[in-house]
């Protein structure tokens, strides 16, 4: 991957731009990620030759469209291994395949005194649906503390599972620590108990080969923008048997098999998830990242993207009265970091400057900031597209400005 890095990087038309004058150096891949030109074209394309809405049309343009969209549905299928397209529903990212998810199996399976579990270090987005589900059926919420190097302190999980569990809901990768959780372990100790497991892929898919037979969890979701794709896209995967017994989420056209005041039916998967005109033409084009992204080879992917970590773990630790929150023995390319004395904002603020954009503050994960008693953190998260020059170039800049906000 090193030797095709400056091929790669031509693949990404916003590398080749400059901030405050500077050459473009782009951290910030765990926020969202940037687009290859075939994901840009594949837009553009659509937009002018191919746009009419999906679905019932009996016209060219309506089935031209509607094929692309199925296919860009077996597309995602064949990416993480489902059985079927009826798994593979479109969403508007992992924000809303969670609401999907704690929305419509809470109705179908939560009543009263029932327990959810989710853990320390989650974003709020798989934490925030559960509460709202628990404030809505009175159900409990419970959760898997992390240790201070921030991995899971998975024994503590036997205890927290009970005849009430109905469901856990974990990150695959935190956003805010880059541990990678050991889901598959998670999983089993769930099944052996019937409880089954949504895994929050959200900074993982882009990293980690995911096959979601061999982990064999219930609900796999992801966003399209952090995986090279469009904003307003995303995955929700879920076992069929579990899908089909769900209530479903919104109402409107689509979702429905017939309609009359008396009673309305609804249709089969994964229609029945998916109401309204949906967002086809940037699902079309998420097709196409994750075409990009399986011709680069996530095994590659993920060599590469370790090795920056590796490097600018190194480079990082240099530096004086730096401290590196999260320290997991296993963990993508994201490296969260205070600076003693420091703003983060400050720092982020001086770093914008010189061309580098990374992310300050909480990363929607509160939690983990309060388990380090912490306002918030530095963070830069790499991509294949970075290179070992610019982590020189992040170190320097940091060894500039730090004397300065002293
Ligand atoms: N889960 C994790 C682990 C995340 O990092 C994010 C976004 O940063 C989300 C969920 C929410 O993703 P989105 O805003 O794309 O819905």
């Amino acid at each position: 991957m090193k030797e095709q890095i400056e091929k790669i990087r031509k693949d990404f038309p916003i590398l080749g731009t400059q901030v405050n004058k500077k050459p473009l150096v782009y951290f910030d891949n765990a926020a969202t990620t940037q687009k290859p030109q075939i994901v840009i074209d594949t837009i553009t394309e659509y937009y002018s030759k191919y746009n009419a809405n999906i679905h019932r049309g009996i016209h060219f343009l309506s089935n031209f469209a509607t094929d692309a969209t199925e296919k860009a549905r077996e597309t995602a299928q064949k990416f993480i291994n489902a059985d079927s397209i009826e798994e593979i529903i479109f969403t508007s990212g992992t924000t809303e395949a969670i609401n999907l998810v704690a929305f419509s199996f809470g109705e179908t399976f939560i009543k009263k005194n029932d327990e959810i579990i989710v853990s320390e270090m989650e974003h709020h987005s798989n934490i925030v649906p559960w509460q709202m589900l628990c404030e809505r059926k009175g159900a409990i919420l419970r959760v898997i503390p992390f240790n201070d190097l921030g991995e899971l302190e998975l024994e503590k999980l036997h205890g927290l599972i009970n005849s009430k569990t109905k469901i856990i809901a974990i990150t695959q990768v935190s956003n805010a620590l880059g541990t990678i959780n050991p889901i598959k372990e998670i999983i089993k100790i769930a099944h052996k108990a019937n409880v089954p497991v949504l895994i929050d892929g959200a900074q993982a898919v882009q990293h980690i080969k995911v096959d979601v037979k061999e982990l064999d969890c219930d609900f796999y979701v992801f966003s399209g923008h952090k995986l090279y794709g469009p904003t307003g896209t995303g995955i929700l995967y879920g076992k069929k048997e579990i899908l089909e017994k769900m209530a479903p989420y919104k109402g409107g056209g689509e979702m429905i098999a017939k309609v009359s005041f008396e009673k309305t039916t609804y249709n089969s998967l994964p229609f029945k998830f998916e109401a309204g005109t949906p967002n086809y033409i940037d699902s079309i084009a998420l097709a196409k990242a994750i075409e990009y992204i399986t011709d680069l080879g996530l095994d590659n992917i993920y060599k590469y993207e370790t090795e920056l970590l590796e490097y600018a773990t190194k480079e990082l630790k240099k530096i004086n009265r730096l401290k590196i929150i999260g320290e997991a023995k296993h963990k993508s390319s994201v490296i969260s970091f205070i600076i003693d004395g420091v703003h983060p904002s400050d720092a982020g603020t001086l770093l914008d400057q010189m061309g580098i954009a990374i992310r300050t503050g909480t990363h929607c994960a509160e939690p983990v900031m309060q388990h380090f008693g912490i306002g918030g953190t530095i963070r830069a998260s790499f991509a294949f597209y970075n290179t070992f020059d610019e982590i020189d170039s992040f170190v320097k800049s940091l060894n500039y400005i730090i004397p300065l906000l002293k």
